[in-house]
């Protein structure tokens, strides 16, 4: 038996509250410019560190040593599902984000807005950043093409230059092996689109027809008058929340991927203020109504990348600021962590652990004080992988019987 056997044997259901704290890109190195601290260190946190007092805490690898993840794989990890066994295309990111209902079988791709030449080259890749509103307008023109060779064409607005298509087939197989029709660099002309089977070379062909259409229907709008596709993917085939650990649970999260992988993996989406105290607030106004609520700061992420390392202290000190809320009406067990880090220094994505803390009435606490990276290097749950922390939240919860008599 394999972990995942082993947990499917023991998980039972209870009402146990469990609440996962995900600071999105927490992660962080010492800096220089800071006396040699984190952000986490820097930051004054008098709530976090006593709840890490009160804790056990450690570090966890997101997906393998040396690896740098997206945020995609860093949630699917922290849910519990093996990032090295199960990817969600972009498409099908973009289009559960934008709370698009996706049926099996559907292909989404990423679109996004772009400028042309008379020549057809490629001028501007992002048709100058347009503001949302225009990509609303652009879109409805273009949803005029409900359907080609059988394949309803359903088109939804993003931000900025953004928009999704979602191809839907009535009764032929279609697949998304099929390349982006981005040329990557600008002076190019777009790419056509080809498939690798008979399921996507059969989309291809859809997709270079609704290219064609779509570009004559824009042919007046002269900064707006091409569109480029990318990231085709299926909707994956994986077990619920519910299925996989009976807990109905819900996704407090303001950003589109975030609330999209939250509802591939069937959590109810909630409302999600602009403020962290929000955050928490939602979690107390349906904490009867689940067992298990993401909840997802994106601040520290954002900081993080924009080498912003105040702004990352300040985001770490709202997010300290606003836990009494969370705590007044406290759940059993508690998780504070993040998908990943995004050292400042480093502004991008990056390999390092990230701190983790469980709380709960039989987490048991170590000698851990306060919580930060280099505090948790020497915590009661050391170094593991992100994969495995569901389970230590369910057995925290007393969520799992037994393994073998
Ligand atoms: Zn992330």
């Amino acid at each position: 038996m394999n972990h995942e056997e082993i947990l499917q044997s023991v998980v039972k259901c209870n009402n146990s509250k469990i609440v996962l704290i995900v600071m999105d890109g927490i992660g962080d190195i010492r800096n220089r410019d800071y006396h040699y601290k984190t952000p986490l260190e820097y930051a004054k946190t008098p709530n976090l560190d006593k709840l890490a007092s009160e804790s056990v805490v450690g570090r966890m690898i997101p997906v393998s040593l040396g690896i740098t993840p997206g945020s995609g794989p860093g949630h699917l990890g922290l849910f519990g599902y093996d990032p090295m066994d199960v990817t969600i295309g972009r498409g099908v990111l973009e289009a559960v984000g934008l709370d698009l209902q996706l049926r099996d079988g559907d292909v989404a791709a990423r679109c996004n807005f772009a400028t042309m030449d008379d020549n057809g080259l490629i001028v501007d890749r992002r048709a100058g950043r347009i503001p949302t509103e225009k990509t609303i307008e652009l879109c409805n023109i273009l949803k005029s093409i409900k359907e080609i060779d059988g394949v309803e064409i359903i088109i939804e607005p993003g931000e900025g230059h953004r928009f999704v298509t979602l191809f839907r087939s009535k009764d032929k197989k279609i697949d998304s092996l099929i390349n982006d029709t981005d040329p990557q660099v600008e002076g190019k002309t777009p790419l056509e689109a080809k498939g690798q089977n008979d399921a996507s070379k059969f989309l291809a062909s859809v997709v270079n027809e609704f290219i064609r259409q779509g570009f004559e229907l824009l042919s007046n709008h002269t900064s707006t008058n091409a569109f480029l596709t990318r990231g085709f993917s299926k909707k994956p085939t994986l077990p619920s929340m519910r299925e996989k650990y009976c807990l109905e649970s819900a996704a407090i999260a303001a950003y589109p991927m975030y609330r999209g992988i939250a509802s591939l993996l069937g959590m109810k989406l909630l409302k999600a203020p602009k403020s962290i105290a929000g955050l928490f607030e939602t979690y107390i106004e349906n904490r009867q109504k689940y067992d298990f609520f993401f909840i997802h700061v994106k601040g520290t992420d954002q900081a993080g990348e924009d080498g912003d390392f105040e702004s990352k202290v300040g985001c770490i000190e709202k997010v300290d600021k606003a836990l009494p809320i969370l705590l007044k009406n406290r759940p059993d067990v508690i998780a504070v962590t993040g998908d990943h880090s995004s050292p400042c220094p480093m502004r991008s994505h990056s390999f390092h652990p990230v701190p983790a803390l469980v709380n709960g009435e039989f987490s048991g606490r170590d000698d851990v004080v306060c919580f930060n990276e280099n505090a948790c290097n020497v915590g009661g749950l050391g170094f593991f992988e992100s994969k495995y922390l569901m389970t230590l939240l369910l057995a925290n919860g007393k969520r799992l019987n037994k393994f073998g008599a």
